[in-house]
């Protein structure tokens, strides 16, 4: 069935009264923002919907009309909410109606920090997280090699030999050697990275490769692991591991064009699939170089970009001087693609403490972390966002950091005071000292935050920075939204899991996998994590306008839930399944 088909064969004269309900104009976010289909309310012509959701719980995160019973959508738009008995009025021959047995319908989630490739490439990789043992390490990689060209690298993450029901015959400092891998891998190079992503253990072919032998000194900072005889144990911990994982990626950098492409692509379709699966509609990109960005372009040209993607750009300041100007991407492919923002970094992360900070760390008082860009730096690629119209997201989990980069935009905000409303962000936000608190709002700028980061770190933070500070300023949420600020929630997947419901669970319970609750006075309430997951998240983008609620006019990017997250007791807020994901109007994930 074709849309134009439902178009044309359906009027109803006793829709005229619905059609004719004055609404607030299809908001765009600037005037760059070609429509490309008039908003259906305001064509002349009476239509039916082509798709219809009945008798659900929709909650719509619009506060002019709070929670409905059903969703009529037509085209990639929201044709209609409210009742069963209004929205049934657009039922027409061709539409396709979907009984919801009273489950629970919320707008699109929208990822609101989370890095698009690394999510597709992490799944093209050997998942070793669920390794029982090394054994089970070695099977994986034997059936990789039995299907890989030789010379092709076969890469994974996850294991962990303290988590292993048995250890090895041959060990070096508890870690298993490289002989048993180069036993089953004798044509690929093999590298298997820690589930900490702090050490690797490499096969004799990849040692080779790298050039990597008894002579070769532990570098700086990092260790290689020795057999006996003083050859590599097949071991890298630290910078050794770090300079690994350079090798294998200059050295797959030289592949063929055409086959570093074709491996992108496949990226592309790995990480829309575990979006989708998950009801994730819209995903805000963390960071793409402008190479990813020419390969998001080119598919979402060929139509090959099912999740909604709104991408920043994280490039050196040199390069976005250059080009900055042909990178502004609004609404491309039926609002498909839209670059408009700039990513950078001013610290590192607090468990390897090199996030910055104001004091000492408490478990190594002789440093306060690392600053990872000077103030002058940030400030040129500052003028760089204001000057060409881009949002500027900056990297900030030290108090230091964040409070630096409040600093810098403040500084510049008043550079430009023409320039209002800019929504510039701070990506994490994670430590606070409760002095920077207030500035968020009075600046304007968003948090955009990860409430997963919280439970999966929350054991160690109060090691890192003692009691007062994690108590004070860790993640601290609640005090961000109590003060006005506008709070937006991301995984950071791969380095988390980008499912929703994980991540909601984490923001309302601040629950730690042993149980115990981080700080609880800084829990969302469920209502608040939903607005930070859909309609905060929008506005985070500019795209509040079009996405984010369940709204007439708006894109029809919805979401059907087993559960109901927002009453059910907390426990079961984990098992929560996606029964529907909806982009545009179609559905594009069925359970
Ligand atoms: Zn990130």
């Amino acid at each position: 069935m074709t849309k134009m088909s439902v178009r044309s064969a359906w009027l109803a004269s006793s829709l005229g009264f619905l059609m004719s309900l004055a609404f607030s104009s299809h908001a765009v976010c600037s005037e760059e923002d070609a429509q490309e289909v008039p908003p259906i309310y305001e064509t002349e012509e009476k239509v039916a919907a082509h798709l219809v959701l009945l008798n659900g719980k929709v909650v719509t995160v619009d506060e002019s009309q709070p929670e409905a019973e059903a969703v009529a959508i037509l085209h990639d738009q929201i044709l209609a909410v409210g009742s069963d008995s209004l929205v049934s009025l657009y039922v027409g021959p061709e539409t396709r109606v979907i009984d919801l047995e009273g489950k629970l319908v919320v707008p699109g989630f929208i990822d609101a920090h989370a890095h698009f490739l690394s999510l597709g490439y992490s799944r093209m990789r050997l998942r070793l997280n669920e390794a029982k043992g090394w054994d089970d390490v070695v099977a994986l990689v034997a059936a990789a090699a039995s299907e890989s060209k030789p010379r092709e690298w076969i890469l994974g993450r996850g294991w962990h030999q303290e988590k292993w029901e048995s250890i090895p015959a041959d060990t070096v400092e508890g870690y298993p050697t490289h002989q048993t891998l180069s036993n089953v891998s004798p044509h690929n190079p093999v590298l298997m990275t820690h589930a900490s992503g702090h050490a690797s253990i490499a096969n004799a072919v990849a040692m080779k490769l790298v050039g990597v032998t008894a002579s070769t000194p532990d570098p700086e900072g990092g260790r290689i692991l020795r057999l006996g005889d003083g050859s590599p144990a097949g071991v890298f911990i630290e910078t050794a591991d770090e300079e690994m994982d350079e090798f294998v990626r200059e050295d797959r950098a030289r592949r063929p064009p055409a086959e570093i492409e074709q491996e992108r692509r496949r990226a592309v379709s790995l990480a829309a699939q575990e979006c989708l699966s998950k009801g994730v509609t819209s995903f805000q990109d963390a960071g793409s170089t402008f190479e990813e960005i020419d390969l998001l372009k080119k598919l979402s040209d060929e139509d090959g970009l099912p999740v909604r993607l709104w991408v920043m750009v994280n490039e050196e300041v040199g390069a976005l001087a250059q080009r900055l100007s042909e990178y502004k991407i609004i609404r491309m492919a039926k609002a498909r693609l839209t670059v408009r923002a700039i990513k950078a970094h001013v610290d590192g992360a607090l468990g390897s403490r090199s996030a910055w900070l104001l004091e000492p760390y408490e478990d190594l008082p002789t440093s306060t972390g690392l600053s990872t860009m000077s103030a002058d730096s940030l400030k040129a690629v500052a003028r760089l966002a204001m000057e060409h119209g881009f949002q500027l997201c900056t990297h900030a989990i030290g108090d230091r950091a964040n409070r630096e980069v409040l600093d810098a935009y403040e500084n510049v905000f008043k550079e430009y005071p023409a320039e209002k409303d800019l929504r510039w962000r701070i990506e994490h936000a994670q430590h606070l000292h409760p002095s920077d608190v207030p500035r968020f709002r009075e600046l304007g700028v968003i948090a955009s935050m990860q409430p997963i980061h919280c439970t999966s770190d929350g054991p160690w933070v109060p090691q890192r920075i003692g009691d007062r500070r994690a108590e004070e300023g860790a993640y601290v949420w609640k005090k961000l939204m109590n003060s006005g600020a506008v709070v937006s929630c991301g995984t950071d997947a791969p380095v988390e899991s980008v499912d929703p419901i994980a991540n909601f669970y984490a923001a309302v319970t601040r629950r730690l996998p042993n149980g115990e609750l981080f700080y609880p006075a800084q829990r969302m309430t469920r209502e608040e994590a939903l607005k930070a997951y859909t309609i905060d998240a929008a506005y985070a983008a500019f795209q509040e306008g079009e996405k984010g609620s369940i709204t007439r006019g708006k894109l029809a990017d919805v979401v059907v839930l087993s559960k109901d997250i927002l009453t059910v007791p907390q426990e079961e807020i984990l098992s929560t399944k996606v029964l529907y994901t909806i982009v545009g109007g179609e559905i594009v994930y069925q359970r």
